[in-house]
Order: structure tokens, then sequence, then C-alpha cells
């Protein structure tokens, strides 16, 4: 079970070391059972390694380009994360793709860039409300997944064989992240089934590793995160609002565990 906080744009920097210190005091998160993952912005990467490296808890940053080096003012590249000390990157989280552009083409360059780099990656997909309305969610994940994996299955087979263990999906509708909605049990149930049967379709070679873990996102809170975390197709939780605070992702961590 894999319970990963995405800090996204947070915290201020007059909060950053408090919540780095609440996250090392806190003995639900350091010494959980669940794998632990922190998403922090590039600026508190030393803090990151600081506080994490003599823990269990493994670090990463939000994105990265696809790029090794260059001319791309703003960008890091994955070899800068792991140069930094991070081991994970995000790849294809919903508000990369909208509010940045994001198509499936760069985050397909992106996941196999950091994954040549070292990283182990969550691959973000999921539905707007409008295909969730047309009941079209199940088509678009699939198009999505599968068009955000395509260099990874341009790679030969047996590269594709040895970093399928580094990837992991999250599926996140777009409709429930940040937005206090949470897809219901059936939904989430019945959208990691479909999603572990394309990863099934898609590598189904000889000698294929375990499958990717799929996590659920939007809007996991302590007084939800039982029921989801107890779904059987369900491997985690990526999670935005609640991990900043320390005592709130702790209690979420502690359903994982008591799951396990
Ligand atoms: C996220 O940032 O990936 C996320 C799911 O956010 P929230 O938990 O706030 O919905």
């Amino acid at each position: 079970m894999i319970i990963a906080a995405n800090w996204k744009m947070n915290p201020a920097p007059s909060a950053a070391a408090s919540l780095f210190a609440d996250y090392a005091a806190e003995d639900r998160i350091t010494g959980a059972t669940a794998q632990i993952l922190c998403f922090v912005p590039s600026c508190y990467f030393s803090q990151a390694r600081q506080t994490f490296d003599h823990t269990s808890v493994e670090w990463g940053a939000q994105s990265c380009h696809f790029e090794t080096s260059g001319a791309f003012t703003g960008e890091i590249s994955a070899e800068m994360i792991s140069g930094s000390g991070g081991k994970w990157v995000l790849a294809g989280h919903a508000e990369r793709r909208s509010l940045f552009a994001e198509t499936d083409e760069i985050v397909a360059e992106k996941l196999v860039a950091a994954l040549h780099a070292g990283h182990s990656v969550i691959l973000c997909v999921g539905e707007m409300q409008a295909q969730r309305q047309n009941d079209e969610q199940n088509d678009y994940v699939a198009k999505q997944l599968k068009a955000s994996l395509s260099a990874f299955c341009e790679e030969s087979p047996d590269w594709q064989s040895d970093h399928l263990s580094k990837v992991v999906i999250a599926y996140e509708p777009v409709w429930a992240i940040g937005t206090g909605l949470v897809a219901t049990t059936d939904q989430i149930e019945d959208m990691h089934n479909h999603i572990h049967s394309i990863m099934a379709e898609l590598f189904s070679f000889p000698g294929t590793p375990a499958m990717p873990p799929v996590l659920y996102g939007g809007s996991v809170k302590q007084d939800n995160a039982d029921a989801i975390l107890s779904l059987p197709a369900v491997g985690g939780a990526l999670i935005g609002g609640a991990p900043l605070s320390a005592d709130s992702f702790a209690a979420i961590v502690s359903s994982a565990d008591a799951v396990m």
C-alpha cells in the first residue's frame, strides 16, 4: 500500500520548517507499514532530504522536464531531481495537464525520462466531470492511459519488463481533486479494475513483473480513507489537501496500515 502526499505549491516558506518537523515527529508517518511518499516543491528538496533521508519516507518532485538539460526556462530535469536526492516523480497530474497544457505525449516523454534517470513514477490519469456525466469515463481513461504510456511501450520488451515495477498508476477523477467530492466506492472499484485490465492487456509478455498498483486520488480524508483503502483494487492513495497537516495525513496513513 502506498500513501503519497502531494504538497502542490505549498506550504509558504514561513511554514515549511514546521510542516517538515511535524512529519518527522509523527510516528504514524515515519513508522508506517505502508510506503509513504512526499512530493514537495523543488525549493524544498534540501529540506526534504534532511528530514526524510534517515526515515523510510521517500520523496520526489511533482513534475520534471523530459530533456536532460537545455534552454527550458523554469523547468527541472529528472537528473536534477535525482541529483538532489529525490527518488520519485509525478507525471501527468491533472493540474499539470489542465493548467500547463501537458498533453498525453508530453506526459509519456516525462514518464520515460524519469525512469531513465532512475526514478519511480506515479502516472496520473482521470476523467473530467463531463465524461463522467456522459458515462464515457472508461473510454476516456483507457485512451489517456495508453497514450501516456506510449513512449514506455516503444522501449524494448526487456526495458519495459525491468521498469514496470517502478511505475505506479493514480486514478484521480478531475472533478474530485480538491473539491471535496469523492468518487463512490463502486466508481473507484470499477475504474481501478478497468485500469488493471488495461495494464494486463498492455504488458502481457512473458516474465512480466507484478503489475503496477493503482492509487486513488480525489479528496481523500480521514473520514473516507477506511472505505476507499479497504477496496481490493485500491493500492493506496495520492492526496493533496489533507497532507498539509501532518496529523490529518498521519490519520490516513493509519487507515492504510489498518487494512494491510
Ligand atoms: C491531488 O493533488 O492529487 C489530490 C488528489 O488532491 P486532493 O486530495 O486535495 O483532492
